[in-house]
């Protein structure tokens, strides 16, 4: 059968399930060349590609699945690079939105276009580096070295500035960083990184905005603009007594030492864990609770299961390595006098519907019941630590993340802007719009023209972002 008619995809190889849960590496293994080109064969290269408008950095997914059809392996690596300096990150970590709207996915199932990606850098040659123009001397400070942070500093420095990354962290990544090994197991952020080799980058770990240093500072030392790309990463709390306890954690420092320092932070490994919360974050937790400790783990979340936020790959993956889910349950308090001993919980049911029609929910009086546990993990959300940045700036957490207003995310003082946004490659767009808007903001002051995004690999025309309609616009 030719490639285009095959509906069904070329199954990607897995561990199985009874192995994954005594595994800490990656569950999702590579395609091999062949079953690559195989699944890149279905695609029907489409005259208006959803695929590409769907992606929010308008990944040119349609031009890199043709090259790997035609074995070109070489050519989708580069082609892959050109508008993703993350794409090491992404071919495993993305929530692939252009899948949702691949329009095979109508009759069979939507193209592999995340595991292409991951087959093009992987058989391709993706050891490459970015050629920046020459630089200017024009200072830009990027504060967070998430991934806004450093979609930023790729597009300021191709255009020959020069920036100086300040994060807090000893280490780049953000949030990625809490990302679990069965996801992205590897250094998969120091090899993207690594391709910024000949910008003119100073990256500064272990120093804190509005602690070690502040916008203002910064704005009299010569930067000509300064982006708080600083994201959501602090705990959201619950709120209810025994949150203290000793064998309570709350995701993200959980995940992220989990990530960092499995031994010394875990301890003792016989658990029996309930987690909170019914997002990504939330599966995560249970997902490596699962993997770390031998004991029973529960997800106990407010609403049903259909209601539940977490991605289908991630609800998939819960009930496939037995981690019981308990639904209409929201948490009242922990029990334990020097360590958690349970949790209450009381039933929730549906309530009024509140301004935008999505019904509250309201917990049912006398319904408390306590489930037994000695660890409880809270995936309550996160938000944004605002510590140390001035009234003046006037940063929105509308979504979590601090933000200034209108497309390019102006803050209140002017030169300083902020953004960033839900998931990896959507905060990587905001990150793109933000330092675009730099661009235009200096080459104002400096009464030039603003500068197109320019050949990532040096060729001689400008590469704008594409426009995720019509032909690949990218020039090899
Ligand atoms: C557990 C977990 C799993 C996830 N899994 C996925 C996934 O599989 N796929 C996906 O697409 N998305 C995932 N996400 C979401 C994604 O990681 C975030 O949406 C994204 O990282 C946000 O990017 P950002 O650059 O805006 O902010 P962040 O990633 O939060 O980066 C902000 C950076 O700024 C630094 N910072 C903060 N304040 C300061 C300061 N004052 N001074 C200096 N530095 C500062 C922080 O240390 C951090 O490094 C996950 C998130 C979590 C928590
Ligand atoms: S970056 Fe994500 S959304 Fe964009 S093409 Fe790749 S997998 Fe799809
Ligand atoms: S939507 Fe994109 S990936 Fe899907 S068939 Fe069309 S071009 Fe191929």
């Amino acid at each position: 059968m030719s490639g285009a008619y095959r509906q069904s995809r070329i199954a990607i190889p897995e561990v199985t399930v009874h192995q994954r849960c005594s595994y800490m590496g990656e569950i999702l293994h590579a395609y091999d060349p062949e079953e690559a080109v195989m699944e890149a064969q279905r695609c029907l290269q489409c005259a208006m590609p959803y695929c590409v408008q769907a992606c929010p950095i308008s990944q040119d997914c349609k031009g890199y699945i043709d090259m790997v059809a035609q074995g070109r392996f070489d050519d989708a690596a580069k082609v892959t690079l050109l508008g993703n300096p993350l794409a090491t990150v992404l071919c495993k970590s993305c929530y692939h939105y252009c899948e949702e709207d691949c329009v095979k996915g109508g009759k069979g199932s939507a193209i592999a276009i995340r595991h292409l990606k991951r087959a093009s850098l992987q058989f391709g040659h993706s050891d490459l580096l970015y050629v920046p123009m020459a630089p200017r001397g024009e200072k830009i400070a990027i504060v967070g070295g998430g991934p806004a942070g450093i979609m930023a500093t790729w597009e300021l420095c191709l255009r020959g500035y020069s920036v100086t990354l300040f994060e807090a962290q000893p280490f780049l990544g953000g949030q990625i960083e809490t990302i679990p090994k069965y996801h992205l197991d590897g250094d998969e952020l120091e090899v993207d990184v690594a391709r910024f080799k000949n910008f003119d980058l100073k990256i500064v770990t272990g120093k804190r905005c509005g602690i070690d240093f502040t916008t203002e500072q910064l704005l009299k030392e010569g930067y000509l603009a300064v982006y708080l790309a600083v994201g959501a990463s602090t705990p959201g709390l619950l709120k209810i007594p025994g949150e203290e306890l000793p064998g309570v954690f709350h995701a993200l420092p959980f995940l992220l030492n989990a990530n960092h320092n499995p031994q010394g932070f875990l301890g003792r490994t016989d658990r029996t864990t309930v987690v909170i919360g019914g997002g990504d974050v939330a599966m995560d937790a249970a997902r490596s609770a699962r993997r770390f400790f031998s004991g029973k783990v529960t997800v106990a979340y407010r609403r049903s299961w259909e209601e539940m936020p977490a991605t289908e790959e991630e609800r998939e993956g819960i009930l496939l390595e037995g981690i019981d889910f308990l639904p209409w349950r929201a948490p009242v308090k922990i029990l334990g006098s020097d360590h958690v001993e349970g949790l209450v919980t009381a039933r929730t049911e549906l309530g009024a519907p509140d301004a935008r029609g999505k019904r509250s929910v309201t917990v049912v009086p006398g319904s408390e019941e306590l489930l037994p546990c000695d660890t409880v993990i809270i995936a309550a959300g996160q938000v944004a630590d605002l510590n140390g940045f001035t009234k003046e700036l006037d940063l929105k957490t509308p979504r979590g993340w601090p933000e200034g207003k209108g497309d390019g995310w102006a803050t209140g003082v002017e030169g300083v802007f902020a953004s960033g946004n839900k998931s990896i490659v959507y905060a990587m767009s905001a990150g793109t719009k933000t330092a675009q808007a730099i661009d235009a903001y200096v080459a104002k002051k400096l009464g030039r023209a603003p500068i197109p995004r320019p050949h990532p690999f040096g060729g001689k025309d400008p590469v704008p972002p594409p426009p995720g309609y019509g032909e690949p616009t990218w020039v090899l």
